[in-house]
């Protein structure tokens, strides 16, 4: 049902969970990609949107996120019967509801995006993370600099208003010159958005098995620093504004589905691992397809934990997150909305302030310049 309306706002996303090969430093749940896991995991994703979506009846969905894993592996027939489901349900779909489906270059074709654009896909996410050969060599990533931007070209040439990127910083073997040729690169693109992300050498990866080589090759800290602050001027330069710690986007591209996060909109999350923000309470599925599969055929819910933060936990937690936006937080409508702020957050607040962290002009407050490079420190003061 397509309409417009002053309803309560909801976002879904689906975790897509197929992937060509598992990068090595990858720490999402992810399987091979193959036609018989996939169908077994569309006839369950069926089963869990038969279930979960009478809780989004009456609402107003504004951003439906295909997220993975590669969700472009499941193929545009797939990724269109999800949607007809989402069409026939009780909930009103805004009429500019932000679509988004995250693809890797290797398997972007002209063809392929005007098949998903036919859908009703309106945004690519593409996973680029380096214009260097050598440097997504040691990813392990299946693409290379020149697929990247024949990837980004042929999605704006199949009609793909709203394309979005991610690169990576800090990675081992990666110097300046790299970086500045990376981010000047991607400038001259036809894109809307970039998320950039620091490598974060995670548990049960390949990267961790053989963190003690690498550190061997990671950039120095103070590199790092002048990574970021390179990669802000030199995006900025081109028309692509940070509005949050690490995502930059066009005037009137900001990810509306990544906004929801940051301001507290409910969400639903379907697929194996997928995390869930709803009446208040964060759950998260099974990280396991064959568990996914064996619950939903049972007619059970996959759900692995379930939290409702109580009070203030959940308040800190909501203001910590979006402080993230660089245009910071209105306090009397974030009051209003959720709670009257306790005095104990007052004081983490003032102390944030004496510590020039945070600064405050009339209702709004943000962070500073040294606070968006201290961002754990701000959160760890409020939580
Ligand atoms: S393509 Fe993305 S999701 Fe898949 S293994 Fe690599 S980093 Fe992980």
């Amino acid at each position: 049902m397509q309409t417009t309306g002053n309803t309560k706002e909801v976002s879904l996303y689906f975790h897509i969970p197929f992937c060509t090969k598992k990068c090595p430093y990858c720490h999402f749940y992810v399987v091979p990609n193959r036609e018989e896991l996939q169908l077994s995991y569309l006839a369950a994703l069926e089963k869990e949107w038969q279930i979960v979506s009478h809780k989004i009846a009456g609402m107003h969905i504004v951003s439906i996120y295909f997220g993975g894993g590669t969700p472009s592996l499941l193929g545009p027939q797939k990724i269109d019967k999800v949607l007809q489901w989402i069409a026939g349900s009780s909930a009103t779909i805004s009429t500019d509801c932000e679509i988004t489906l995250e693809a890797n270059p290797e398997n972007v074709t002209l063809e392929l995006i005007k098949e998903f654009k036919a859908c009703g896909i309106n945004r690519i996410s593409l996973g680029l993370q380096s214009m260097e050969d050598e440097l997504l060599v040691h990813l392990g990533r299946g693409h290379s600099a020149s697929k990247s931007s024949q990837a980004v070209i042929d999605c704006y040439e199949a009609g793909m208003q709203n394309i979005s990127v991610d690169l990576m910083f800090e990675l081992p073997h990666q110097n300046m010159a790299h970086w500045t040729h990376t981010l000047d690169k991607v400038s001259t693109l036809p894109i809307t958005h970039l998320s950039l992300y620091n490598l974060v050498i995670e548990p049960h990866t390949q990267f961790h098995k053989k963190r003690k080589e690498l550190s061997t090759h990671l950039p120095p800290e103070e590199l790092c620093k002048e990574m970021l602050d390179i990669a802000v001027d030199k995006l900025e330069t081109a028309g692509l504004k940070r509005y949050e710690i690490s995502a930059f986007a066009k005037p009137g591209y900001l990810s509306r589905h990544n906004t929801g996060y940051w301001k507290a909109r409910p969400f639903l999350g379907l697929g194996p691992s997928a995390f869930s923000y709803f009446d208040k309470k964060r759950f998260q599925n099974v990280c396991n397809l064959q568990k996914y599969c064996s619950q939903l055929d049972k007619g059970i819910l996959p759900i692995d934990f379930e939290e409702e933060l109580s009070f203030p936990a959940n308040l800190k937690e909501l203001l910590a997150v979006e402080l993230r936006l660089i245009d910071g937080v209105n306090i009397e409508e974030f009051e209003k909305k959720h709670a009257k702020l306790p005095q104990e957050m007052l004081n983490s607040l003032k102390k944030l302030k004496e510590l020039n962290l945070l600064e405050q002009n009339n209702n709004i407050i943000k962070m500073t310049n040294k606070g968006l490079l201290f961002y754990d420190t701000v959160a760890e003061e409020i939580i």
